[in-house]
């Protein structure tokens, strides 16, 4: 079978990236600044495996899309099967953390929402999905503190801590299990906070996760 893309971590083992799982609407300023209402459970959407480009990549903007936004999230990744987790199944089943760029075509997805339509196409086309290397959850206690961001040219966009998240890593990891069967290798981008804005051809973009992980990217218009 052949292998897709690999969630390296800083140990250097590897992990197949599984299913990726996203997370709208879970920072309250983001909502606002999308003039969207707070949900009263998570949104959940989801981007194919292939989507995903790691380190050194390139942000491949579709032709025609003219308004591609950048969201810089954390990620949690999944080590154990998870089916109706516990909180505490859940903390344990977190195998580590990165981060990474839930690319969006702004205009498209708008169009989505006005007419009912499913997300797929402005979130899941190819290269959506940069993913930095992986930190262990064993090396950071406590992910609420750790900041992450974003720039652009070298001039900060975004920059939060997942503690202003409306519902913690453990309780997305709960709320997705309900419903679906979680396994190793996949992912959950954990929803981004305020500052998205758009990328164009020639940007280079930076995202963090505290000192531990960095995702270097170009922007390019694909062919
Ligand atoms: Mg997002």
């Amino acid at each position: 079978m052949p292998v897709g893309f690999l969630l390296e971590m800083l140990s250097g083992q590897s992990l197949p990236l599984g299913t990726i799982y996203c997370i709208g609407r879970n920072y309250a300023d983001h909502a606002r600044e999308m003039n969207a209402e707070l949900p009263s459970e998570p949104v959940v959407f989801l981007k194919p495996p292939t989507s995903a480009i790691s380190d050194g990549g390139t942000i491949r903007i579709p032709p025609n899309e003219t308004n591609a936004h950048h969201e810089v999230e954390l990620v949690a990744v999944i080590g154990a099967e998870l089916h109706n987790a516990s909180l505490d199944d859940a903390h344990r089943a977190i195998a580590g953390y990165a981060v990474g760029i839930d690319v969006t075509l702004r205009d498209r997805q708008t169009h989505a929402k006005k007419h009912g339509l499913p997300w797929a196409l402005a979130k899941g086309f190819a290269t959506s999905a940069p993913i930095s290397r992986m930190v262990p959850a064993e090396a950071i206690p406590a992910i609420g503190d750790v900041e992450f961001g974003l720039e652009v040219n070298g001039t900060v966009r975004q920059r939060a801590t997942p503690r202003r998240m409306i519902w913690s890593v453990e309780e997305l990891i709960v709320f997705l299990s309900r419903w679906f069967i979680l396994v190793p290798g996949d992912v959950v981008f954990t929803g981004t906070p305020e500052g998205v804005g758009p990328l164009a051809e020639g940007d280079r973009v930076r995202a963090w996760l505290g000192d531990a992980v960095e995702l270097r990217l170009d922007v390019a218009v694909a062919v």
